[in-house]
């Protein structure tokens, strides 16, 4: 049988993790709640990823001197760690993806400009690919980029660009060649936030927090930002993508919310139904099916294997269940839910809920919609045709 208890080695990290949120009492959570909400971010506070960021605890399986080299198991247990115990986990997964594109596909100067600055906590990353008439045919986006000496001159704009407000750089897909076959044309640009020309505009989503459109007139960037080659862009950007869609999308906060309303019910047992009782218990069950689904794909990913198959598999899986739980949770919880007072002065499980309720919608778009995700499994792990 197989066994999926972590070693004393292997729980190192997760430990120092429990240490850190020893440090937080309720106070100190309310604090970093009303920071997020501020920001209009969602499980993304910038006190909590600078503290762990000054304890050494980014890129922790980023190849040594810039991470630490540990066997992703162990990082994947920290970042477990940091979701269950209540911390936004979204800070620490989008800028680690920042540095992971450098390590793949940045020259030595970019990573050692960049990569210190994002272990110290300093620099903060956000991905600009969708476009307005560009998601899931990303493919079809129009931002230009032409070159001009030593620089690109970049004219056009991007939806959905999570967290492009608090962000220092972001990862901008764009395209250097019209006549180029539409997967050639492209370049990725690493693009400072604050140059002049760029204006970034909120956009509100249902969860309550702001993604943003980010319009780029006349912006002039070094070419020596260009990651990876002209017209190669395709090419770093199914990086990200594979890497994003091995993040867990929404598994390990529902867990951490099961357990909250299962310590609720405890003593009502007789007062929930039969079929919900046994709703409960099939809940449970999947909630750990994914949980090893997300650990098999950071277990291939640490191995270099190919997760462009069944990362998918764990988005699909993780962000549905997501859904589907709370949506029976909140029916279970009945009116509270629904009225919980949104600042969650009174009720915080119930006011939790209710957000949950709202979020969990764009789970199975962000980072492409389920839909997409079922080409992508059926093309890359069952090698069917594609069907687009
Ligand atoms: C909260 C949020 C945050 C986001 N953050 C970022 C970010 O930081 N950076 C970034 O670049 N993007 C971001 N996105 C964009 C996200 O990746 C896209 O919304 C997503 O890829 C879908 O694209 P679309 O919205 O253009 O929908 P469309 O592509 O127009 O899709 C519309 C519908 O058609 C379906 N569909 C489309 N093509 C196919 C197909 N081939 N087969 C079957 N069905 C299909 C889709 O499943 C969907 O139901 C974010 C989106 C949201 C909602």
């Amino acid at each position: 049988m197989m066994n999926f208890a972590a070693d004393m080695e292997d729980a190192e990290y997760r430990d120092r993790m429990r240490k850190i949120a020893d440090d937080y009492d309720w106070p100190a959570m309310q604090r970093m709640r009303a920071e997020m909400q501020s920001l209009g971010v969602e499980k993304y506070s910038i006190e909590f990823y600078q503290r762990i960021a000054k304890e050494g605890l980014v890129g922790l399986s980023w190849p040594q001197p810039y991470g630490k080299g540990v066997p992703f198991i162990r990082a994947f247990l920290f970042a477990e760690e940091l979701e269950t115990q209540g911390f936004g986990g979204y800070a620490l997964t989008t800028n680690q993806r920042g540095g992971g594109m450098l390590i793949r596909s940045g020259t030595d100067e970019q990573i050692r400009q960049h990569l210190p600055q994002v272990v110290n906590g300093t620099w903060r990353f956000c991905q600009g690919l969708s476009e307005p008439g560009a998601g899931s045919d990303l493919l079809s986006l129009k931002t230009r980029a032409v070159r001009e000496g030593d620089e690109y001159i970049v004219n056009g704009s991007k939806l959905w660009t999570s967290n492009a407000h608090i962000s220092d750089w972001t990862g901008l897909l764009v395209r250097t060649d019209p006549e180029a076959s539409r997967h050639r044309g492209l370049s990725m640009l690493l693009v400072d936030l604050k140059s002049p020309g760029i204006e970034i505009q909120p956009v509100w989503v249902m969860g309550g927090w702001r993604v943003n459109a980010v319009f780029y007139d006349n912006v002039r960037v070094p070419a020596a930002n260009l990651i990876g080659e002209e017209g190669k862009g395709w090419d770093v950007v199914t990086g990200n993508l594979d890497e994003e869609r091995a993040m867990s999308f929404g598994g390990t906060e529902t867990r951490a919310l099961a357990v909250r309303l299962i310590h609720r019910l405890e003593g009502m047992a007789d007062q929930l139904s039969e079929t919900d009782l046994e709703k409960l218990g099939h809940f449970i069950m999947e909630l750990e099916a994914d949980r090893l689904l997300y650990l098999r794909v950071a277990l291939a990913a640490g191995r270099g294997d190919d997760t462009s198959g069944i990362g998918p598999m764990s988005k699909v899986f993780g962000s549905e269940l997501a859904q589907r739980f709370i949506q029976w949770a909140a029916d279970v919880i009945g009116d509270e839910v629904l009225f919980a007072d949104a600042d969650g002065s009174e009720d915080v499980l119930a006011s939790d809920m209710e957000e949950q309720l709202r979020a969990a919608t764009v789970l199975t778009n962000i980072g492409g919609t389920s839909e997409v995700q079922r080409n992508i499994i059926s093309n890359r792990y069952f090698k069917l045709p594609r069907a687009y």
